[in-house]
């Protein structure tokens, strides 16, 4: 047997360590400080590599591939979405990613992200809502009670400053799962019966839903002036939550209009319909919020460079503890170009 040398060894981040790290961090100050470093990089937006996912689909979900880079780091995300498979007691989302350097395509990070997929689209969703939503927002709708409904009320507590969560959900045991692991969070939670319930009195409406079709979860006559709604669940073609003539009605932020036309809710509207750009909005070059009485939206799907900002914190975030192991991932012969007899010496 050879042993390998330090190089062939990739930092691995697994669920367990994920878990680890979360709290000996804290959700809430971890999703911050995701959220400052998606702001940073939505900040420099220009240098980064962009496509939109590479999405392979079929009958019951799909599974996609999330690259970019910054020119130092490349990174990708692996993702599914398959709406059914929590009736087998299985997840609608998994996912892990990578990191690697640039000046020489070796991997530096390689992690779970189911877990940090929620939090970067929590700490997503509040960066848009700090900046869109109405100033002093304290009551959020939180409609869809699943995997990532608790994250998006604690980044939405922490980071906008809201005070009360109302829960709705078509199955109420979401709704008392969401509610019982809010419970210690300091957010007053209200469940609710309704949709309708849910939005009353709310300047935020966040809807995250899994539904593999045109669903409509919003319809216009509940949406009034002023509201910021934050549409996390609509993102693959084919699969939307809110009623077209919200969209006519709105001013809609997106993160990559490329991505977004095919995944979004905008989907459903013409392909050269406005929308703005939401790291124009950071940099100052776009307006966001200009008037009271202006309906947001932020139809979010989710961009491969918030999953590289996520993995770049925990790249930091591991350095000096034992939230990481060692993986022998990368072959590493003595001589580059023996990879042959590397593997004939490990028969000997
Ligand atoms: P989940 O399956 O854990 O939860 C979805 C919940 O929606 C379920 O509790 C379900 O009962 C509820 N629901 C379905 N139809 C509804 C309706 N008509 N009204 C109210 N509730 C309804 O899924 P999740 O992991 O929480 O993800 C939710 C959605 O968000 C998925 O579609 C996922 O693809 C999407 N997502 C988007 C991003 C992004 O960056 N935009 C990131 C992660 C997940």
């Amino acid at each position: 047997m050879t042993t390998p040398s330090p190089r062939a060894f990739v930092p691995f981040v697994s669920v367990d360590q994920m878990m680890k790290l979360i709290n000996n961090v804290g959700l809430a100050p971890m999703m911050q400080g995701i959220c400052d470093r998606i702001e940073a990089d939505f900040r420099r937006w220009p240098l980064f590599d962009k496509t939109p996912r590479v999405a392979s689909h079929s009958e019951v979900g799909v599974i996609e591939l999330m690259p970019t880079s910054d020119g130092e780091v490349y990174g990708f995300k692996y993702v599914n979405g398959h709406p059914d498979n929590t009736a087998d007691g299985l997840q609608t989302v998994t996912a892990f990613g990578l990191l690697s350097d640039v000046a020489t395509g070796y991997p530096v990070l390689f992690s779970e992200m189911t877990i940090l997929t929620a939090l970067r689209t929590a700490a997503t969703s509040a960066l848009a809502a700090r900046v869109l939503a109405p100033k002093g927002s304290k009551v959020m709708a939180m409609i869809g009670n699943g995997a990532q409904s608790e994250f998006q009320s604690i980044a939405m507590q922490a980071i906008v400053g809201i005070e009360e969560v109302r829960l709705y959900d078509i199955d109420p045991a979401a709704t008392a799962k969401c509610a019982s692991n809010l419970e210690a969070s300091g957010l007053r939670v209200v469940s609710c019966a309704s949709a309708e319930d849910a939005i009353m009195g709310a300047q935020i409406i966040t809807t995250c839903t899994a539904d593999k079709q045109y669903a409509t979860i919003l319809t216009d006559n509940m949406i009034g002036a002023g509201v910021h709604i934050n549409a996390i669940g609509g993102d693959c073609p084919g699969k939307t939550e809110l009623a077209g003539d919200i969209l006519h009605r709105a001013d809609i932020f997106v993160e990559y209009p490329e991505q977004t036309r095919i995944e979004g809710e905008i989907q459903q509207l013409a392909p050269d319909h406005p929308v703005t750009e939401f790291w124009e909005v950071l940099t100052g070059t776009a307006k966001g919020r200009t008037d009271a009485r202006q309906i947001t939206l932020f139809d979010s799907v989710g961009f491969a460079i918030e999953d590289f900002s996520a993995l770049c914190y925990v790249r930091e975030a591991i350095e000096g503890t034992d939230f990481f192991t060692p993986l022998d991932m990368l072959a590493d012969p003595d001589d580059p170009r023996d990879l042959f007899g590397m593997v004939k010496r490990a028969a000997s």
